[in-house]
């Protein structure tokens, strides 16, 4: 009798939640709930250097959104620190580690000197250095092959000698992700490992160690189809918008997205593309998920919601629509009290947190990019701060006065003015910085380029 299963997600806390992880997620809940299965949550969080509690809460809440309520959890490996260094001192017990002082250049070096691929040479193997903090500890890869059956992907298998001597621990004694994974894999009885195809490298590395470590019976393997744009080009953060809260709040249905993510690498065998959660749940099969790589068409997925939309009773729609509004600008609400005489200001000062992209006024834009020589300057030095400063209020403030400054433009007043034109589409409007946080950086970035290129492309005609 097989056991029932466990699976899990298992994101890494990074501050928003990918649709690529949405759709590990929905796969992997899709699987749980048809099979009776148990859907764990794991935040994948020993990356002390990254992790905020709101970015957990952003997990949570994008799951949630989705409809993928959890069984388990959340653990945090942050929280397990004692589990992996038992399995730590257990590897270094039985020899299957040895520590390494190599640092990372010399590491490169000797790579480049023997001409071979990048990666870890071995050197360490033999020096029984003392397994102290202050030195990495590797996993000593045996000669062989390893290989796995996927469900999706059948066969895989990888000469040893292409697999380095991969760590285990950092040098300041945390463990690496590789080690947390597979402990945790095996403490909460995990039976499938469904995530994504840019895991399959892993799996190798993970497989020597959960043997290493006798754990015993080895958990079922599915390594579910990257995800890429529409040029083919691997689904990404600088050129793609692949947050699920981003679609959220340009206003798609969690329905709709979550029916199309289903759609990503699976089908119910025939064209049917609208498809209710009870059918999925009936009808996903992980063997049928097919390997080569998936298409996101957001053109798609319009259309998909388009028909979500279009199938709900009117006054769901208009009181979804409101809320949705609502929930967009209801965090800066006082500030728009304080700025607006009628409803119909309310709409117009905070209509640039609804729609995909600013209306520009043009004879605004005109005046302003002829009052402020330093227009594109500020703009410039405005994005690429931006893009690593903390996101809220004040840091947008100090960064926007630090931007002025470096486009010589002294003036607070001044070196807002093209933020705002660039961002909301006007030249009034509630406090910006509160208004630029609750936009988001990744919108607030883009359309800052798109004001760039605006600029460039009137300076060609004009
Ligand atoms: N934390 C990993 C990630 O976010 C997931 C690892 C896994 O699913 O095994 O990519």
């Amino acid at each position: 009798m097989s056991a029932t299963p466990r699976v899990r997600i298992a994101p890494s806390p990074t501050g928003y939640f990918h649709v690529g992880t949405g759709r590990t997620a929905l796969f992997n809940w899709l699987f749980a709930r048809q099979t009776g299965g148990t859907f764990i949550l794991r935040i994948e969080d020993t990356d002390t250097a990254r992790n905020r509690p709101e970015h957990t809460e952003g997990i949570k809440r994008a799951l949630l959104w989705l409809g993928l309520d959890w069984d388990e959890g959340p653990y945090f490996q942050s929280e397990r620190a004692d589990l992996y260094a038992a399995a730590i001192d257990k590897l270094i017990a039985s020899g299957a580690v040895y520590a390494c002082d190599c640092t990372a250049e010399q590491i490169a070096e000797r790579a480049k000197e023997r001409g071979g691929p990048p990666g870890y040479d071995g050197y360490c193997r033999d020096r029984g250095l003392e397994p102290d903090v202050g030195r990495i500890l590797r996993f000593c890869v045996p000669k062989g092959e390893s290989g796995f059956h996927d469900l999706i992907r059948k066969d895989v298998s990888k000469d040893n000698n292409d697999v380095e001597d991969f760590g285990v621990r950092k040098s300041n004694g945390d463990p690496l992700f590789i080690l947390a994974n597979v402990v945790d894999d095996a403490d909460m009885a995990i039976t499938h490992v469904i995530r994504g195809a840019d895991h399959v490298s892993n799996t190798h590395k993970y497989l020597l160690l959960w043997r290493a470590l006798g754990y015993g019976p080895e958990p079922i393997f599915a390594h579910l189809p990257l995800i890429n744009n529409q040029q083919g080009k691997k689904l990404s953060k600088r050129r793609d918008k692949v947050a699920v809260e981003d679609y959220r709040d340009d206003g798609y249905m969690a329905e709709a997205l979550r029916n199309y993510l289903a759609l990503l690498g699976w089908s119910p065998g025939d064209d049917r593309e609208i498809l209710s959660v009870e059918e999925m749940i009936a009808e996903f099969r992980l063997e049928n998920v097919k390997s080569a790589p998936a298409k996101f068409d957001e053109v798609k997925l319009t259309s998909v919601n388009s028909e979500y939309l279009r199938a709900l009773p009117v006054d769901e729609l208009v009181s979804r629509a409101q809320a949705w509004q609502l929930d967009r600008w209801e965090p800066i609400a006082p500030l728009v009290q304080e700025r607006a005489r009628t409803f119909a200001d309310v709409y117009s000062l905070t209509d640039f947190l609804y729609r995909t992209e600013p209306v520009i006024d043009q004879a605004e834009w005109d005046k302003a990019v002829r009052k402020s020589p330093g227009f594109a300057g500020i703009l410039d030095a405005a994005a690429t701060r931006y893009a690593t400063i903390e996101w809220d209020a004040a840091s947008i403030h100090d960064a926007t006065v630090a931007a002025g400054t470096e486009a010589g433009v002294g003036q607070l007043g001044k070196a807002q003015a093209p933020v705002r034109l660039a961002v909301t589409g006007r030249s009034v409007g509630p406090p910006l910085w509160e208004s630029l946080e609750l936009l988001g950086r990744d919108r607030t970035i883009a359309r800052i380029h798109a004001a760039l290129e605006r600029l460039q492309a009137g300076r060609a005609t004009g």
